[in-house]
């Protein structure tokens, strides 16, 4: 099913969602993927990504506002189909300063455990 639209070869994640690199899949539907992270910070660790190469956060607009209201419907699906009820945390990490290290859009989900209560 994968298909990037606007790939990048440089990108990591755009390789991921078309399957040249391997990745731990948990979900998936034509406009996103999502992933187990690599270095999980909580028991429950998942990257949900756009199926379209959009740099960050810093690039939403009307354009593409919607696959991010789609995303967050898939995270909510993501958390319950996980067991998080008793909650969970979404990031998205953007440029240097926010700790952003891999430049394709992703949300995080967090949760599994309390999670800190440290933001920045
Ligand atoms: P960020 O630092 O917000 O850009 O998030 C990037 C995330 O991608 C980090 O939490 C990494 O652990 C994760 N990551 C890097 N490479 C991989 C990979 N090959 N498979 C899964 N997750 C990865
Ligand atoms: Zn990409």
């Amino acid at each position: 099913m994968s298909k990037v639209q606007n790939y990048d070869p440089d990108c990591l994640f755009c390789k991921i969602i078309q399957g040249d690199i391997p990745s731990d899949k948990v979900y998936e539907d034509e406009v996103c993927y999502a992933f187990r992270d690599i270095n999980p910070q909580a028991p429950t660790h998942i990257l949900v990504v756009p199926k379209t190469h959009v740099p960050s956060c810093a690039a939403v607009s009307a354009d593409n506002a919607g696959l991010v209201a789609h995303i967050f419907t898939v995270i909510a699906r993501i958390a319950a189909d996980e067991g998080l009820e008793n909650g969970w945390r979404v990031v998205s990490n953007v440029g240097p300063d926010g700790g952003q290290t891999v430049p394709h859009l992703h949300f995080h989900i967090l949760g599994g455990k309390r999670l800190s209560g440290q933001m920045g």
